[in-house]
C-alpha cells in the first residue's frame, strides 16, 4: 500500500467535513421578501455586492429546492401561515436568517397585525439588525450560516435531533404582545 502511494499526492478527510464544505459553499436561499428589506436583499444579489462569491446566489422560489430561508421584511399575522408552510416544505438540513428589525422583533410595527418576531414560529439561526440592514450585513449573516454548516455533522441530521434542535430555538416568551391589546 505504502509503495503504491509513494510519489503521489493525496488528502484525507472525513465524509461530514466534505459534505459540509460542499453544502456551505452552495447554499440555496428561499427569499421571503415582504417589504423594504427585500430590496436590500436584491442589492446583495446584484453585481455590486455579488453574493455569488459565497456560492449563495441560486435563489429558488420553490421551498423544496432551498436550504436557507431569508425572511426580509415585516410579517403580518395573515402571512404567518404561509411563512410556516414554506419553512415546513423546505427539506432538512435547513437554516433561517431574520433580516431586519421588523421580522426579528416587529421593529417599528408594534401593532396587533404584525408578528413581533418570527422566532416565535420558526427557528432563526442568525438575526440581522438594522432598518434596513446593509448588503454587507446580509453577507456577514450568510458567512455566519456557513460557519454553522461547517461545524455541524451529518450525524446530527436525524429527524428527532433536528426537531429537538428546532424546538429549542423557538422563542418562548411569557406572552404575545398583541394578545394584551
Ligand atoms: S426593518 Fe426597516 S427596511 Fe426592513 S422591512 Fe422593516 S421597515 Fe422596512
Amino acid at each position: 500500500m505504502t509503495s503504491e502511494l509513494a510519489g503521489k499526492s493525496f488528502i484525507t478527510t472525513r465524509i461530514d467535513k466534505l459534505t459540509n464544505w460542499a453544502r456551505k459553499n452552495s447554499l440555496w436561499p428561499m427569499p421571503f421578501g415582504t417589504a423594504c428589506c427585500a430590496i436590500e436583499l436584491m442589492a446583495t444579489l446584484a453585481s455590486r455586492f455579488d453574493l455569488a462569491r459565497f456560492g449563495a446566489e441560486a435563489i429558488r422560489f420553490t421551498p423544496r429546492q432551498c436550504d436557507l430561508m431569508i425572511v426580509a421584511g415585516r410579517v403580518s399575522i395573515k402571512e404567518l401561515p404561509i411563512l410556516r408552510r414554506i419553512w415546513d416544505q423546505m427539506p432538512e438540513p435547513k437554516w433561517c436568517i431574520a433580516m431586519g428589525a421588523c421580522c426579528s422583533s416587529g421593529g417599528i410595527f408594534n401593532t396587533y397585525t404584525m408578528v413581533q418576531g418570527i422566532d416565535r414560529f420558526v427557528p432563526v439561526d442568525v438575526y440581522i439588525p438594522g432598518c434596513p440592514p446593509r448588503p454587507e450585513a446580509v453577507i456577514d449573516a450568510v458567512m455566519k450560516i456557513q460557519k454553522l454548516v461547517e461545524q455541524d455533522s451529518w450525524q446530527n441530521y436525524k429527524q428527532e435531533l433536528m426537531e429537538k434542535r428546532r424546538k429549542e430555538k423557538i422563542y418562548k416568551g411569557p406572552f404575545y404582545p398583541w394578545r394584551n391589546r
